[in-house]
């Protein structure tokens, strides 16, 4: 699993209080700084059969500097307590991931003043109650572990075995890593890597929100504050084009109706109305046009009408 925990807390050193110093406000001794290690992410295939790469770890190491964690994911400002002020990318020995690679993991070391309102938490990390960690980053590769294709253009199913190999997707080139949160109930399912796509199916990273959710499992989906507020915006654009096409049809229902009043007198407009209401959006354009032409011809063109007339004028003879 790609869960991160926290792990047992160290004494902050001289060069480490150097790094802490570049992002607070002001200068703090060591004494007045909590610090600790925390396991982000590693190269396990996690639930959603996606697996970071040990290139893509590195990066998302160097994006997760300066990154505030949150406690469950509540964004507010008053709860951005920890932050991450250097990360490393760690073999360990001996140890495999599901793949048979070496096993790789990305830690972090993160600080937190030793005020009294941090009190709390401190203690909680420290008897290993907030002990699970979830993360929240963008990607812009996935590749097939199989045949190398990005974004799922093959025929390939993730969490499948091909000749014995398990098929899953390779997360390469991360653009942006949001934030880190503790999460207090242990091995909760919720829990772990929230990855967002910003890769070549972008249409502006507006659109991705909805395919990553469509893409998930409906379990242990998490979303970042960030992703809350694209799927708002893009839920609000989708609207607005739901009430442009709720519109139109309103007004092809209408026209059906006017037409069917030359066509069909007999019909009464609620018997209409009720049989074009089951019509999808493409019948009902089909039979709008149609009505329309049936109720409504076109004006000969002038040859035409003169054609006509001469041979209804041979007809009457
Ligand atoms: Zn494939």
């Amino acid at each position: 699993m790609k869960e991160g925990f926290i792990q047992k807390s160290a004494g902050v050193g001289s060069e480490e209080l150097t790094q802490i110093n570049r992002f607070t406000r002001r200068e703090f001794t060591a004494d007045e700084l909590y610090v600790f290690s925390v396991v982000l992410c590693d190269n396990e295939v996690d639930r959603d059969f996606e697996q970071f790469t040990p290139q893509a770890l590195e990066k998302l190491g160097e994006l997760f500097i300066g990154k505030p964690g949150l406690f469950d994911h509540e964004p507010k400002a008053t709860l951005q307590t920890a932050r991450i002020f250097s990360t490393a990318v760690k073999t360990v020995e001996g140890k495999q991931n599901t793949c048979g690679e070496p096993y790789v993991q990305l830690t972090a070391r993160a600080y937190l003043p030793r005020t009294q309102e941090n009190q709390a938490l401190i203690t909680e990390i420290e008897s290993g109650i907030k002990k699970e960690v979830s993360v929240g980053c963008a990607v812009k590769k996935r590749v097939c572990s199989i045949c190398g294709k990005e974004d799922g253009r093959c025929r390939h199913t993730r969490g499948e075995h091909y000749a014995g190999k398990l098929c899953y997707f390779k997360l390469e080139d991360p653009a942006d890593a949001y934030e880190w949160s503790f999460v207090a109930v242990p091995a909760q399912r919720a829990a772990g890597v929230t990855k967002q796509f910003a890769g070549k199916t972008g249409n502006g990273g507006e659109s991705m929100t909805l395919e990553t959710l469509k893409s998930m499992k409906p379990d242990g989906i998490t979303l970042t504050a960030q992703e809350v507020e694209r799927l708002q915006k893009e839920i609000g654009s989708l609207e607005e084009l739901a009430e442009g096409g709720r519109k139109l049809r309103e007004e092809q229902i209408r026209s059906v109706i006017r037409s069917a009043a030359v066509l069909y007198p007999g019909i009464p407009a609620a018997v209409l109305q009720k049989s074009l209401s089951v019509l999808n959006a493409e019948e009902l354009a089909q039979v709008a046009d149609a009505s329309r032409r049936a109720a409504h011809p076109a004006p000969q063109p002038q040859l035409a009408a003169a054609e006509k007339t001469a041979q209804n004028k041979e007809f009457f003879i």
